[in-house]
């Protein structure tokens, strides 16, 4: 099964199991929307598997918490959807080609010629909350997006993923911080090389994590 099937299973499994009210209606909800972080959402939980305090954990306990993460993330995402579609911005007609990664501006070399959507650049808790004057993004939000969505969530709460290919998207592109400007080639091709990054990227590691999932997700 490829990833994309995997996404799928895991949409269907969710939104069963929230059916049964094992997992809140919040949560399916936000996974039902194009643009749904569902892969990082993934990631986030093979970086938690490598922390030591995650992995001490009972699984009774695991999976209340994996649950209360993913209603979490959904709440947020779903409130950032309907702040985009209330300013009319016209990027969530098309998610591939309206939003973009984090992109330097000053960089001499194009983002579109090294940029692969991996989102390695958007997997922080948490960033400089440093947005340029004219950002309309909201106060709280640029508090978010400095403190982070909250506890064991590791990647940005911004982050979104074109459903399609899995790439990454920035939901607030036209009006991201200043750190994610200055994110460039250089950047890119250290983090790339990374070899802590590419076990993230490994299919083997990232199947058995969705199956994971889906297993806590059905679980009665
Ligand atoms: S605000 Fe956008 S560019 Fe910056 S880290 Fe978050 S998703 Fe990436
Ligand atoms: S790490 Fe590089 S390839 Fe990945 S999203 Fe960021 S800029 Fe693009």
């Amino acid at each position: 099964m490829d990833n994309l099937s995997f996404i799928r299973s895991f949409t269907r499994k969710a939104t069963a199991a929230c059916r049964k009210k094992q997992v809140p209606r919040i949560a399916a909800k936000g996974l039902h929307h194009a643009g749904f972080p569902v892969g990082y959402f993934v990631r986030n939980l093979m970086l938690l598997a490598a922390e030591p305090r995650w992995a001490q954990k009972p699984p009774r306990l695991k999976r209340i918490k994996i649950v209360r993460l993913l209603q979490e993330r959904s709440r947020f995402f779903l409130q950032v959807h309907e702040w985009l579609d209330r300013h009319d911005t016209g990027k969530l007609d098309n998610l591939s080609e309206g939003y973009g990664n984090q992109g330097g501006q000053d960089d001499a070399v194009s983002v579109d010629t090294y940029c692969i959507h991996c989102g390695g650049c958007c997997e922080i808790a948490c960033g400089l909350p440093d947005f340029p004057a004219e950002s309309i993004i909201p106060a709280r939000w640029q508090r978010i997006f400095g403190e982070g969505l909250g506890e064991n969530h590791r990647f940005c709460p911004f982050l979104w993923e074109d459903r399609p290919s899995g790439g990454s998207l920035c939901s607030i592109h036209p009006w991201r911080s200043r750190p994610c400007r200055i994110f460039e080639a250089e950047e890119c091709r250290f983090l790339l090389d990374d070899p802590e990054f590419k076990k993230l990227s490994d299919p083997v590691a990232l199947k058995k994590v969705y199956r994971l999932l889906l297993r806590l997700i059905d679980a009665r």
